[in-house]
């Protein structure tokens, strides 16, 4: 029985880190090639589910929801509940790898600009060096591409694919595809490649332990302001809007 807290009607998980490898490991021996579905909303995934209704279905849908924010912790404190603990994307992504190097689980890396995922790699087995990383492809792959890109998936057959292009677009993108892919997992994984890859620098660890990340990266990408935007709407729909039903789709109007 999963312990889930919801949030403005997205159901999360309530776990830790070592609990999320373990049920990641649960679920790829249980597949059977089935593709479960692993996401990690953070406050932008709520609010864009919000007005998303497919999207909002879609985060219904899945076999684990890790929690992925500080704003995600706020809306269960709200509700005077307590996630048992934070899960950042790259946390969950190198747990994953411990995981899958000791149980000798295959990994495909999807998403990022060409070369990121390669890079991804590379750096990624500097500390697991026994991890199959089976393939990679970039996160480009409207038209044609996409065949490729699925016929090689299904050729392979890895444990895992992690599919880094943003969300809802990789959430989309494992529901519309997850009869096809011969895979036992497939998890959404944002812009994780980019750190990975080192294009994209972390803030120093004292600040990500404060929950204050978010404020490191408006300071070194200003344009994230737009996206930002929705987080004073989220905290006062969070003031509002008891958060007693799961699933039910209440679209938020434009501001
Ligand atoms: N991306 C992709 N394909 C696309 C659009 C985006 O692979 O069609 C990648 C993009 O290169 C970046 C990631 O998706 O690496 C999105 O990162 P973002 O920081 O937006 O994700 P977040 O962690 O905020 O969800």
């Amino acid at each position: 029985m999963r312990e889930q807290i919801t949030i403005l009607g997205v159901p999360i998980d309530n776990i830790t880190l070592e609990e999320s490898g373990e049920i990641t490991k649960r679920l790829i021996l249980e597949s059977h090639k089935t593709c479960k579905m692993i996401f990690a909303p953070n406050t932008e995934f709520v609010m864009k589910a919000n007005k998303d209704k497919e999207f909002f279905d879609i985060l219904q849908q899945s076999d684990l929801s890790t929690p992925d924010s500080v704003g995600i912790m706020l809306g269960a404190k709200m509700q005077k509940k307590k996630f048992k603990q934070r899960i950042p994307g790259q946390a969950y992504f190198r747990e994953v790898l411990r995981v899958a190097e000791k149980e000798g689980f295959t990994v495909y890396l999807l998403g990022g600009m060409p070369g990121i995922p390669e890079k991804t790699k590379e750096n990624v087995l500097k500390s697991f060096p026994n991890l199959k990383i089976v393939g990679t492809h970039d996160g480009y792959i409207e038209g044609e591409k996409e065949r490729e890109v699925i016929e090689e998936i299904n050729q392979l057959q890895p444990n895992i694919v992690f599919v880094a292009m943003g969300a809802p677009k990789q959430e989309k993108w494992i529901y519309h595809h997850r009869k096809e892919l011969k895979v036992d997992v497939a998890t959404g994984q944002g812009g994780t490649f980019d750190y990975e890859a080192g294009r994209i620098k972390r803030a120093p660890k004292a600040i990500q332990k404060m929950g204050m990340e978010w404020l490191w990266r408006l300071a070194r990408e200003p344009k994230r302001i737009v996206r930002m935007s929705v987080l004073p709407v989220y905290v006062v729909k969070l003031i509002f809007k008891k958060d007693k039903t799961k699933g039910k789709f209440e679209p938020i109007k434009a501001e």
